[in-house]
């Protein structure tokens, strides 16, 4: 009987994990689709942003009670997944509870704190719940949210309500069954199972242990098509993020260039020519950057950054969160037809009107605000400039009163309609 359980605990198990293993790689695959961008410069900083804003979770405190409930679900939730390596090696090698003898008076302890972290977790999800369907928190009750984005986050938070229920249960029987314990938590609630007999307390054990197990490997290859990945990819995030001065705007070479030659027409006797055509800004993720999308894989849609914005607050159609979650729905769209057909195939459709409408685009005033609010180091803002950047100087799509400013920047190097001759007239017209 024990060799068929280690036999089905290793199948589930390989299966789980080749499943991950699979789904992550073709998450890595589909960020790479966006353009190169070198950012591994200044390492010092970068892992100081990793510790303190994916770690530390330090924009999180701005909201002292959300932060620390957010702490106590991930450094819970991470914490009592340590628990997992006893179950684990416990499922393989057919064990009981493994790390009890090797670690003595201290398991009772550790299993302790993990019981109490549960406890947390559980008190932190069911006031998340409360906060999302009943209270009805303003930007966590917006409509881009309507639909599977909402049920993502209730699923995530009832999963790991119940999971954390599965492990003190576990714990619960195995006392009172005087196999283990006596742990903090779990050992006050044993006396209420102390009149069950040893078969039930037995089947009780093995179901949680079972479910638990089988639980979190569910929950580890659900992690890929939720929200939830943003606990792994918040770290690659907050190192890979941008360092610049937030408002300084990506230079374009090619565009400088042409001011230059605008400027010094004798330097274009110097210019070698070329028949390749500079491309301007983006259209569809695979002309954004690996780091665009890697934040639209890491956004954890709480909404932080629209509830900021200037644009949103005044009653525009624009929402940053929308934004990154438009850019994950689009990569992954192109995934799956890889998937499917071994390369990407023109499919008629593009990031730019099929996901982001050019009202959106405009509505944004380029403020910066939901890059500052953001807990986990995305920038929207980025991708907005580059559709922005693509609509106006690939397709001429701007409003009228900006392409009269265009050509008037173009024709007279000004933003008005004045020739540069004239430019001096009024000092002329002082000194006369
Ligand atoms: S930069 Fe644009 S999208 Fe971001 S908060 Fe400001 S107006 Fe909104
Ligand atoms: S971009 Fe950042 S602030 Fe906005 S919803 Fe995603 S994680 Fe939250």
């Amino acid at each position: 009987m024990h060799i068929i359980q280690e036999l089905l605990f290793v199948i589930a198990f390989g299966l789980a994990v080749y499943l991950f293993s699979r789904k992550a790689a073709q998450i890595r695959r589909n960020i790479l689709l966006g353009r190169d961008v070198d950012l591994n410069d200044q390492p010092a900083l970068r892992w100081r942003n990793l510790l303190l804003l994916a770690f530390g979770q330090k924009k999180m405190f701005r909201k002292p009670l959300v932060a620390v409930l957010h702490f106590f679900v991930y450094a819970g939730f991470v914490i009592i997944n340590l628990e997992i390596l006893e179950i684990i090696l416990d499922g393989i090698l057919g064990t009981h509870r493994l790390f009890a003898p090797v670690l003595g008076l201290l398991y009772p302890i550790l299993i302790g704190c993990f019981e109490v972290l549960a406890v947390l977790v559980i008190i932190g999800c069911a006031v998340f719940l409360i906060r999302r369907n009943i209270i009805k928190v303003e930007r966590l009750a917006q409509h881009e949210l309507d639909g599977w984005p909402r049920s993502d986050a209730n699923y995530i938070l009832i999963t790991e309500i119940v999971l954390m229920l599965l492990f003190l249960t576990m714990n619960t029987a195995d006392q009172a069954m005087h196999e283990a314990g006596p742990f903090w938590i779990s050992g006050q609630i044993a006396p209420l199972f102390s009149g069950l007999p040893e078969t039930s307390l037995a089947t009780i054990e093995r179901s949680c242990w079972w479910l638990h197990i089988l639980g979190i490997l569910a929950f580890l290859n659900y992690l890929p098509y939720s929200k939830h990945l943003h606990i792994i990819l918040a770290f690659p995030n907050a190192y890979y993020a941008d360092l610049r001065p937030k408002g300084k705007m990506e230079n374009m070479p090619a565009v400088q260039k042409e001011v230059q030659l605008m400027l010094q027409p004798e330097l274009a006797a110097s210019e070698p020519a070329s028949d390749v055509m500079p491309k301007f800004g983006a259209k569809d993720v695979a002309d954004l950057t690996w780091k665009n999308l890697l934040d639209a894989y890491s956004c954890t849609e709480c909404g932080r950054c629209t509830a900021a914005c200037p644009a949103n607050i005044t009653g525009k159609k624009l929402s940053p969160r929308k934004i990154m979650m438009d850019t994950r729905d689009r990569a992954e769209e192109i995934g799956l037809q890889i998937n499917k057909d071994g390369a990407f195939k023109e499919d008629g459709k593009s990031l730019l009107r099929d996901y982001i409408s050019e009202e959106e685009l405009r509505a944004c005033t380029s403020c910066n605000a939901c890059v500052q609010e953001c807990p986990v180091s995305i920038n929207p803002l980025h991708i907005i400039l580059q559709l922005r950047r693509h609509l106006v100087m690939e397709e001429s799509s701007a409003p009228q009163e900006w392409n009269m400013m265009f050509s008037n920047i173009e024709n007279n190097m000004a933003p008005w309609k004045f020739s540069p001759d004239d430019r001096d007239k009024w000092a002329t017209e002082m000194n006369s």
